[in-house]
């Protein structure tokens, strides 16, 4: 295998910035891809968020006070560096505070709304880090971009940068984590984001709808595109509800797209040896899970039953995560006798549903609304069974660490959940992990909980399921092997 150079965009990376799934990919490919002997190096935006003192943020001489022209201004900025904890891979932050000090990553906390100028900040990173490149003299072989933050990255290099011959061995992937953000703007901000007039018209790749999608251009001038589940790769190419608009332009790319599922960090996400439970077991210390449960139950002030399943669920509140056809149901679950407790944050109605959903079954359900690693890792843990009832979920990480955690998940047959999850079928010598329900609706979703609550009853049956579960595994040095793979190919091209 050739050892390769390999520049990893993102705008969150795991344990700097998180919102969700990207930060754990971010934080978890690249170390594996260092793992099988690459030069890799990462560039993220360096929020207000970014503890320097606690990660150890060191200037660069070299990238002190880069002044660059972009859309008609000066900017100033510096970049800074530090190693993904753990690790050595050289991380670099783009440090703009004008753009990056905020309170949110990409909405304002209080509002919930997307910042105005998300267009400016993001156009901006993606610049910033080709005049980065340079000034570091280090010309990596694949540009690895991630998703629409990073989508005009290949667009730059296919226009500003052209005849630079300092990319010309450079190729870029981009990763998509998720179609439904593709970084639509209004195109009144085409010269200040540096795309010329020229480019933008009807059908043109940066054009869409009368707007500027930057995922759409990352689309059609990226040298290769990925996204995070063989199902989910599928999926966007054959409808409109999962290809978003981009169905079309997915399909002419076809020969140049593929999926591959994300793995698991298990330096974080393991029950063996994960820091932030009370608690350590694995399957042939299971009993020990149950101290978890205890631990979770005591402190949202519930009462412990061994006859009675804790139902768990963390996630971004957004349309994508199904809470729709939860809401619907959640009178005839609570006719079960189970217990539930929920971790998220997001949009405003969602808080709104389930705190009242919270006041109505105050005694059997508790709901945390705030993004909370800690907890995240005990309800992983404490709980006994998983919900992830996604309308669409490219790859989904929360499955993947509840097979681990012996957390049984209930999902939907979408995206990554099909491609991870393996309905239980008694009838079929005990196989399967967890527990499958096809259409997205209330009555699919019941009678999947309901097959988890009556199985969990069966504690042969739930032990065996469990354990189907706990020996998968996702490991990231799996999955850096097929980029591995994919970028050789791109390269021998
Ligand atoms: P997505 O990327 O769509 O948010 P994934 O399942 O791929 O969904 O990844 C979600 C990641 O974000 C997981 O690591 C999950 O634990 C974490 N997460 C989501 N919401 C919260 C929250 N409120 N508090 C803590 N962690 C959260």
């Amino acid at each position: 295998m050739k050892k390769l150079k390999i520049l990893f965009l993102s705008s969150e990376v795991y344990p700097f910035a998180k919102t969700g799934g990207l930060a754990d990919v971010s934080g978890s490919l690249p170390k594996a891809l260092k793992e099988l002997g690459h030069e890799i190096r990462v560039i993220m935006p360096k929020y207000k968020m970014i503890n320097e003192r606690k990660y150890v943020l060191r200037e660069v001489i070299r990238l002190k006070d880069i002044t660059i022209d972009f859309g008609g201004k000066k900017i100033t900025f510096n970049v800074k560096s530090a190693f993904i904890p753990d690790s050595k891979i050289q991380t670099y932050f783009i440090d703009y505070k004008k753009y990056f000090y905020r309170d949110g990553l990409y909405t304002d906390p209080d509002t919930k709304k997307d910042y105005p100028d998300n267009a400016l900040r993001f156009s901006f990173f993606s610049r910033s880090v080709l005049e980065t490149l340079k000034l570091l003299f280090w010309q990596p072989h694949i540009i690895h971009c991630n998703d629409w933050q990073t989508g005009l990255v290949p667009f730059y290099l296919n226009t500003i940068f052209k005849d630079d011959s300092f990319f010309k061995k450079s190729y870029t992937v981009l990763t998509i984590h998720n179609l439904s953000y593709q970084g639509i703007f209004d195109n009144s901000i085409l010269d200040k984001i540096e795309v010329s007039d020229s480019l933008f018209y009807p059908g043109s790749p940066v054009e869409y709808f009368g707007k500027i999608n930057f995922l759409k251009a990352g689309i059609c001038f990226a040298d290769y595109i990925t996204t995070v589940s063989e199902n989910y790769a599928k999926e966007i190419q054959n409808s409109s509800e999962y290809g978003c608009g981009l169905e079309g332009v997915l399909r002419e790319k076809s020969d140049k797209l593929t999926g591959i599922l994300n793995g698991v960090d298990y330096s974080v996400w393991n029950p063996e040896t994960d820091k932030y439970i009370p608690e350590n077991y694995n399957y042939s210390t299971l009993k020990k899970k149950y101290k978890n449960k205890l631990f979770l139950l005591k402190k949202v002030g519930f009462e412990y039953n061994d006859n009675v399943p804790l139902i768990g669920v963390i996630s971004r509140l957004t349309d994508q995560k199904g809470f729709d056809i939860l809401v619907d149901i959640i009178d005839e679950i609570f006719k079960m006798d189970v217990q539930m407790v929920i971790l998220g944050t997001g949009e405003k109605k969602y808080h709104k549903m389930l705190s009242e959903m919270q006041k109505r079954f105050s005694e059997r359900m508790k709901v945390f609304l705030k993004f909370d690693e800690k907890l995240a890792h005990l309800i992983e843990a404490g709980c006994d069974i998983f919900l992830m009832p996604s309308k669409f979920e490219p790859s989904g990480l929360n499955q993947l660490y509840s097979l681990k955690y012996g957390t049984v998940p209930v999902v939907r047959k979408t995206g990554g959940l099909a491609d991870s999850v393996v309905d239980f079928n008694s009838s079929m010598d005990g196989k399967g992990n967890g527990f499958i329900f096809e259409k997205y609706s209330s009555r699919e979703l019941l009678e999947a909980i309901k097959r988890a609550v009556e199985c969990y009853r069966d504690s042969k049956t739930w032990k065996k399921i469990i354990k189907n579960g706990m020996k998968e595994d996702f490991s990231w040095l799996s999955v850096a092997k097929k980029y591995s793979k994919l970028y050789e190919k791109i390269l021998k091209k």
